[in-house]
């Protein structure tokens, strides 16, 4: 159950409110809004003056719900927004790691010449094997900030584990948290107390409600800027290698209250059926797409079978930008 009090109630007050009813209190823009956990379904009367509006919902995909808040929020990365009435879908491209400052610098450039706003790529990588490349790891990070400040371009990087989220929230616009972080509650929790924007990746081994939950935590600990990211999940299928849930996508749409970004990268593994994916998920109208690209796949240091190529990522953004007219929105 959400409680919203009334703007009149103070801290000390809310905070006793919720107290006595096991609530998380959390500040939203004036007021404090009290969380009881989905099994409560009857507000407590004691409370009644000084309560404004009390949400009950079926279970605990709360504050992330439509039924507490009906529109999607619009989330302030930088000089850009997503999500809210934008009625645009951002475009998030760069090379799944930082290797090195030239080649950063050409994805960059990339980014620029084509009009997009937002930077991605990994400085702390949470790969499957540990011989594998690490990425670069603080230096990955300030390589980032240096095109932020030369290109005036938000940047998005992954927080792979607490050790080092300080670094991850002070360099970053966007707090990517990875899918194999998406259960790590030191930095879910460390997300929810800044006012940072947060990507959160799902796990490809969850379902729908353990990934919104996840958002919970973020959300009820205070920051409300939270983007989902459906990058896809494990089935049975081997040719590819993740089945990108579009299903799932149309349901996070309708039931959630947080921008979604999709990414079929990841989702596919294959550069070859990336454009396609790519469109597809416009034509859905998401608030943003993750698509990943280097200056030559063959040498990436990770993840080299699904970039596309500098030449690739122009041509699929021009047919983006098509797609999304023809919905009524625009690729920014
Ligand atoms: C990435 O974005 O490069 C990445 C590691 O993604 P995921 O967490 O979806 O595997
Ligand atoms: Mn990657």
């Amino acid at each position: 159950m959400i409680i919203e009090l009334k703007n009149s109630v103070n801290e000390a007050r809310a905070q006793e409110i919720a107290r006595e009813l096991k609530a998380i209190c959390v500040k939203h823009e004036a007021r404090f809004v009290l969380v009881t956990s989905s099994s409560v379904k009857e507000a407590d009367k004691r409370f009644e003056a000084e309560t404004d509006r009390v949400v009950v919902l079926g279970d605990d995909m709360q504050l992330s719900s439509r039924k507490y808040r009906n529109e999607v929020r619009e989330i302030r990365i930088g000089n850009t927004v997503i999500g809210g009435g934008t009625n645009h879908t951002m475009l998030i491209g760069g090379p799944c790691s930082v290797e090195s400052e030239e080649q950063i610098e050409q994805g960059a450039q990339l980014m620029k010449e084509l009009g997009i706003s937002t930077l991605r790529a990994g400085a702390y990588k949470p790969r499957t094997s540990p011989y594998t490349f690490q990425g670069l790891g603080l230096e990955g990070l300030k390589l980032l900030a240096k095109m932020r400040e030369k290109y005036g371009l938000n940047v998005i990087t992954e927080v792979r584990d607490a050790t080092h989220i300080e670094d991850v929230i002070e360099h970053a616009d966007i707090i990517q948290i990875g899918a194999k972080s998406m259960y790590d509650h030191g930095i879910l929790r460390r997300c929810g107390k800044t006012m940072k924007p947060v990507l959160l990746k799902r796990g490809f081994g969850t379902t729908l409600q353990e990934f919104v939950q996840c958002a919970e935590f973020i959300l009820s600990g205070g920051n409300p800027n939270v983007i989902l990211c459906e990058r896809g999940i494990r089935t049975f299928e081997t040719k590819t290698r993740f089945t990108l849930d579009l299903c799932g996508a149309a349901y996070l749409k309708e039931y959630t209250n947080l921008p979604l970004v999709l990414d079929p990268s990841h989702a596919i593994g294959y550069a070859y059926g990336v454009p396609d994916l790519a469109r597809a998920c416009t034509a859905m109208g998401c608030d943003g797409l993750l698509i990943e690209v280097h200056p030559d796949p063959s040498v990436a240091k990770s993840d080299a079978s699904q970039q596309l190529n500098h030449d690739q990522f122009r041509a699929l953004t021009g047919s983006l930008k098509k797609v999304a007219e023809a919905i009524g929105r625009k690729i920014v």
